[in-house]
């Protein structure tokens, strides 16, 4: 269906339209704050009906409802962004957002129970049924606002975006070509202001307008470039990708708490190995997880790190439940395990010794991303009992066999193993424990070692490989 689709494209979508729509864009972008006249017009491109594969079947029923509502009220309302965009990739859109000229206010007298949602970036929420449906004003040329509704930081950071325009103006102010193509009802048209279509056809994340500017204004962008090149498997065009690795110190400006959403959508949407991957080739991942990527020279470490990852990835593949606690748990492990180390080597034991290095390495990580709690606690709970599950005389296996962090730590005990950081061992234990009838258990508490021997479990089988904060095999402090 694809390939049908874009050779109708083509005949509508020549090359240079498209290059004239990236210049115009451009500049549009890079206009200077003034009270001047608009930037001049993107050039549009309309898709009709025949020429696209979307059809309003593929639409979600409160999508159409909100379309239909504002059409009736005598406003334009179109389907933008992701719901288009996987539509046209034959994918399943996650949601469908809508478009219009309507104001907050004017579109919240349409829907009952609507909220006006964001400071930022104010939205209307529309509920129908269970569905809600996001409905954004077209966004204008702050140039054309009053400086009140439109505030930038002395980063060049967008503070605010309220000032409101048309579809146009409103094309250009979203970040990657293939998220600002419009879909409505009314005609069943595309519409193109940015060459989204060629970019489709090309499989290329490309920022609208010029990247630099576009990212220092909302850093997260460089996130959002790389989260789409790994969920459409598309390419990151050269000029969207060349200021990643410069700019990348400014996602320290970004608020914790939106850094901890976007992580999540990063890394646990199904494709995070893959988005790691670029976050490491762009440079962007040591503004992530600093204390993880000074880690990553060591085999083992990356290893656990890919394969919590490949794990994610696949428990979202098969609908079972992945939670940021056991994410985030693994991501800063290498650190922490690595901290203790050097904690034991100055004669503090094991167990305080972890205790004081997971304090250490999640504070640190804080400042860069929010956990919130009902994460950060599971996520200890899940290294402590590492230091519990090697130890099983009496009634302790029976007692962590009941403990509502089991599982999960023993599934992280089986990630320690897999990534060569641990022999293999314990985790056979406790797959034979759980799966041994009541007397099977109790033989094999009697038979298992009282105590394991120090560092069981916990021992590196690497001694001289990774150390605290240490780039390569330079001796440790
Ligand atoms: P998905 O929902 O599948 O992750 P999406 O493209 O719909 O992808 P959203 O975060 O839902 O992404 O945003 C909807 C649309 O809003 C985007 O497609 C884009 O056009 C615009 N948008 C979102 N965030 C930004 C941003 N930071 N800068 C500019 N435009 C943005
Ligand atoms: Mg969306």
């Amino acid at each position: 269906m694809f390939n049908s689709l874009i050779s109708t494209i083509k005949r509508w979508h020549s090359k240079p339209t498209q290059s004239d729509s990236q210049e115009m864009a451009g500049s549009a972008a890079k206009k200077p704050r003034t009270k001047s006249k608009s930037p001049s017009k993107p050039r549009r491109v309309v898709i009709p009906r025949n020429d696209h594969a979307i059809s309003r079947r593929d639409i979600s029923r409160a999508a159409l409802t909100v379309m239909k509502r504002l059409q009736e009220a005598g406003f334009q309302a179109y389907i933008v962004g992701g719901g288009v965009r996987d539509l046209l990739l034959n994918g399943h859109p996650k949601d469908f957002d809508v478009a219009t000229d309507a104001t907050p206010e004017q579109a919240k007298q349409l829907f009952r129970g609507a909220r006006i949602v964001g400071r930022r970036f104010r939205i209307l929420h529309a509920r129908i049924g269970r569905e809600v449906i996001e409905v954004t004003t077209f966004r204008g040329h702050h140039s054309d606002g009053e400086e009140h509704e439109a505030q930038q930081s002395e980063h060049g950071m967008l503070l605010r975006d309220n000032v409101y325009g048309d579809l146009e103006s409103d094309a250009v102010r979203r970040d990657f070509t293939v998220n600002a193509l419009y879909y409505t009802t009314d005609g069943f048209e595309i519409h193109d202001y940015t060459g989204g279509m060629d970019d489709i056809e090309q499989r290329l994340i490309r920022m609208i307008g010029d990247p630099a500017t576009r990212y220092k204004e909302d850093p997260v962008r460089m996130l959002r470039a790389v989260r789409f090149a790994a969920k459409l498997d598309f390419d990151i065009e050269p000029g969207t990708a060349a200021p990643l690795k410069e700019l990348a110190p400014l996602l320290r400006n970004v608020a914790p708490a939106r850094m901890f959403d976007e992580i999540l959508k990063l890394l646990m949407s199904g494709h995070g190995v893959r988005t790691f991957e670029l976050l490491r080739e762009h440079q962007l991942w040591p503004h992530l997880f600093p204390d993880n990527a000074a880690q990553l020279d060591s085999p083992e470490a990356l290893e656990l790190t890919r394969q919590a990852l490949r794990n994610t990835d696949q428990r979202i593949r098969n609908d079972q439940r992945v939670t940021p606690a056991f994410l985030y748990a693994a991501l800063l492990w290498p650190a922490i395990n690595s901290e203790q180390q050097f904690l034991m080597d100055k004669g503090i034991p094991p167990v305080p010794a972890l205790a004081q290095a997971a304090q250490k390495i999640t504070s640190s990580q804080l400042v860069h991303t929010a956990i919130p709690k009902r994460f950060s606690i599971p996520m200890r709970e899940i290294w402590d009992m590492q230091s519990r599950l090697p130890r099983r005389g009496g009634e302790r296996a029976f007692r962590l066999m009941e403990h509502p962090r089991f599982r999960a730590a023993y599934d992280f005990l089986l990630l320690r193993e897999d990534s060569g950081e641990i022999p293999k061992g314990l985790g056979q234990w406790w797959t034979e424990f759980q799966q041994a009838d009541e007397d099977g258990r109790t033989q094999m508490v009697r038979e298992a070692p009282r105590n394991s021997p120090k560092g069981k479990g916990r021992g590196r089988r690497n001694r001289g490989g990774r150390r605290r904060g240490a780039k390569s095999g330079d001796s440790a402090s």
